[in-house]
């Protein structure tokens, strides 16, 4: 044991499939779930001291890992670092919060501009770092500042523009910086009409995203000028499988685990996919998912 009873909420071995929204990964020579921020910037500290590797984890919902697993540690952050407040029109939210959970707190207070994220089941933190978004609305429309930990560990507040916002990307992996807290700049609305459009937007993604399995969500950033999901449908990939990865039938931009998929089996369909569009279209489609561990 390399820590003794030092941390609370440390695992060892820890099958990391059991911490993705698409099942699979295998173990994590380190698992660990900090209680509050102090105690994340005191496990990274040792963990630096012993010269370990560590990887930043919110709700593992756009993440492939390998099935060798990750030598070092995993650091979740998660319901543990997950309050979240309302002052007039602002929502100040721990990193660990679910971003659902943020888009029906502003929808309870008419507060509008977050009905988008209401079916995206990422981390607060997650949806910072990869500025998410979905139906022409992202995460940089609602964003006026965030509190991160530098490497260092020191904390600094970074203003919207600061954060460099771009197509499912932010500073935060460049620096890699720790999103800890969250100041969403929300207007007053109309109850019902939030609520209406996050029923219409809700009803969309049943109809159109295969919500019923496994996933890591879309596998692809969407390449200028196309649309990920069509190219591989016009390519003729629609249901497409290798062992249990298979392409969705509902929505090709999605490769769902349809029962006991490995991370090779996924990662092999990603690179015939990849090879396909690029022979037959001449688009390299360049993952959005984040692919953790070796694969080759
Ligand atoms: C069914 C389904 C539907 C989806 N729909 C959408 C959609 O409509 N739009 C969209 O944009 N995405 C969508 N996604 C993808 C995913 O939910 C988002 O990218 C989400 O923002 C990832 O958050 P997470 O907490 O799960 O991050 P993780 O998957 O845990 O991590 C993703 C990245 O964020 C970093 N990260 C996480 N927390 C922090 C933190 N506190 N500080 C610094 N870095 C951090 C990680 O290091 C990693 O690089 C979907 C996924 C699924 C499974």
């Amino acid at each position: 044991m390399l820590f003794n009873n030092e941390f609370n909420n440390i695992k060892y071995d820890e099958p990391m499939k059991n911490h993705t929204s698409i099942k699979i990964g295998g173990k994590a020579d380190i698992y660990m779930e900090p209680e509050n921020i102090g105690e994340l910037v005191r496990f990274i500290g040792c963990l630096k001291e012993k010269d370990i590797p560590y990887y930043l984890f919110g709700n593992g919902t756009n993440v492939l890992i390998s099935d060798d697993g990750i030598r070092g540690a995993v650091i979740k952050i998660g319901e543990k670092i997950a309050d979240v407040k309302v002052e007039k029109n602002t929502i100040i939210a721990e990193s660990g919060a679910l971003f659902s959970s943020i888009s029906k707190l502003a929808a309870e207070h008419s507060l509008t501009g977050l009905e988008f994220a209401n079916g995206i089941p990422g981390s607060v933190g997650g949806a910072i770092s990869m500025n998410a978004g979905a139906y022409g609305m992202e995460v940089k429309d609602v964003v006026e500042e965030v509190e991160v930990l530098d490497s260092e560990m020191n904390t600094r507040t970074l203003n919207n523009k600061q954060m460099k916002f771009g197509y499912r990307k932010s500073i935060i992996s460049k620096e890699s910086y720790i999103v800890t807290t969250v100041f969403f700049n929300l207007k007053t609305g109309s109850y019902n009409d939030i609520k209406k459009l996050m029923t219409e937007l809700n009803e969309k993604r049943q109809a159109k995203q295969p919500i019923e399995f496994p996933s890591a969500g879309s596998i692809f950033k969407r390449p200028e000028g196309y649309y990920a999901g069509k190219l591989i449908e016009d390519a003729g990939l629609k249901g497409m499988a290798i062992g249990d990865a298979e392409i969705s039938n509902k929505h090709c931009g999605f490769i769902i685990n349809k029962g006991s998929a490995t991370s090779k089996d996924i990662y092999n369909l990603i690179v015939h996919i990849q090879k396909t569009i690029y022979e037959r279209y001449g688009v390299k489609l360049e993952t959005e998912v984040k692919l953790i561990g070796k694969f080759q």
